[in-house]
């Protein structure tokens, strides 16, 4: 069992009380959500037109959250802002009229700080948490700290999974004036923040025409996002506060093993952290006991995401679990279970659905009916949405849409061939199925 380097924390404390039978219990939390390689977060700055006519369709229809750091002087559309919001979009500050703050005095770097957090949470009716510096030039760090949990510079570098100062994360300029210009830079930096296990933030300006500071061809953005679907098991694509929230949540986490029987595990996840702002859950992981089936987990006795997932030779249950929400309880399930296996896509292939490995393949319905397919899968109440992906057998998408509020499908399959193999994808932040389908 590998407890890591800063991980170490998860203590391992077996009660007086347990009985005889007890399990050798070891618990990793996750270095970022999910048990993911990296943390991705693309941020976008001032608000430019195309970030809403163009950005925007491609990361919801990927299911991905954009952070958009808006200035409040400029912002003409906040119901668009707030729309964006209430669907996983993170709206937080770049100022209120964009100074240099290096060449302003500290009473108007506290109008700028305070002043645009006040308008963004009046105005969207969420907690502004996080600052991107205008020109990344630092503000006085006491009146940034007041303010927000995490601000962001662009030093170039993928920060660290615990950066030196959270209150100027690096971040890597996009566009023809910075580092990342084309879909292959993107991909490079990809893998080497999964490499570093580190945290790869993206600025993102101008896209296309649109007149913003160094533009990205919309092209090559919307094929990063097509390379990061099907990795999502190593991306965790997410907002800049989320991710903050995330790293210092983990950090400062604190796990107890409380109980150990042959049929229940109690676990304590503590911080000091004020819990009113850090409550992003983080993903722990145990060993799962030789003779369970399969298993229950609840926090505070509400059930919680959990799935048992085989990486390398070892089965765990990996598990979602808020510090401070409450006692943590693994109970033995006898309903058995075939473990998931993450399958990612090697590097060089692009554009593509992640190669089948059914881990549910008897739960994904697919009825064929002429040209219309209908599939249907079942309910879970973490789902916020499904994707619903449909390639042929050379990986091209035919079909990606997102679903809500339901557990079907239904499509005309253009061009329908016989003897075609289709691969078919339904996911959510909570599962995945996939299937293939010969008509
Ligand atoms: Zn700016």
């Amino acid at each position: 069992m590998k407890v890591q380097g800063v991980f170490a924390s998860a203590i391992m404390i077996i009660g007086i009380n347990v009985p005889i039978i007890s399990q050798n219990v070891s618990v990793e939390v996750a270095k970022w959500y999910g048990f993911k390689d990296a943390a991705i977060c693309y941020t976008f700055d001032d608000g430019c037109s195309n970030q809403f006519l163009k950005a925007r369709p491609m990361f919801d229809s990927a299911g991905f959250p954009m952070t958009l750091f808006t200035v409040t002087n400029w912002a003409s559309n906040w119901s668009v802002l707030k729309a964006m919001a209430e669907n996983g979009h993170e709206i937080a500050s770049h100022s209120v009229s964009h100074p240099n703050f290096g060449q302003i005095n500290i009473e108007n770097q506290d109008i700028e700080l305070s002043k645009s957090k006040a308008i963004i949470e009046q105005k969207i009716g969420r907690p502004c948490l996080t600052h991107a510096y205008p020109y990344c030039v630092k503000s006085n760090d006491s009146l940034v700290k007041v303010n927000y949990l995490s601000a962001r510079g662009c030093q170039g570098y993928i920060e660290k999974a615990t950066p030196a100062d959270y209150y100027n994360i690096s971040s890597i300029i996009v566009g023809n004036l910075g580092a990342v210009k084309t879909y292959s830079d993107f991909k490079n930096y990809f893998k080497q923040a999964a490499v570093q296990k580190g945290w790869l933030v993206f600025l993102i300006h101008g896209i296309d025409n649109d007149g913003g500071y160094s533009p990205i061809p919309s092209s090559e953005l919307q094929k990063s996002l097509l390379y990061l679907e099907p990795r999502t098991a190593k991306y965790w694509v997410t907002t800049f506060k989320a991710a903050t929230l995330y790293s210092k949540e983990r950090d400062a986490a604190q796990v107890t093993l409380i109980s150990a029987s042959d049929d229940q595990i109690e676990l304590s996840i503590v911080d000091t952290l004020p819990d009113s702002l850090y409550n992003q859950s983080l993903t722990l992981r145990c060993i799962l006991p030789q003779n369970w089936p399969s298993v229950v987990v609840k926090q505070n006795e509400q059930t919680v995401f959990s799935r048992i997932v085989k990486r390398d030779t070892s089965i765990f249950i990996e598990f979602d679990a808020v510090p401070d929400g409450g006692l943590v309880v693994l109970k033995k399930d006898n309903t058995p279970v075939v473990p998931e296996v993450d399958s990612i896509p090697p590097d060089e292939q692009d554009n593509l659905p992640s190669s089948i490995e059914n881990s549910d393949i008897e739960s994904l319905k697919v009825i064929a009916k002429k040209n219309k397919l209908t599939i249907s899968w079942p309910a879970n109440a973490n789902a916020r949405f499904w994707q619903v992906t449909i390639a042929d057998s050379l990986g091209r998408i035919i079909i990606s849409k997102n679903v809500y509020s339901s557990n079907a499908f239904t499509v005309d399959l253009p061009h329908r061939k016989k003897g075609v193999m289709y691969f078919i994808q339904v996911k959510s932040s909570a599962k995945v199925y996939q299937t293939k389908l010969v008509l």
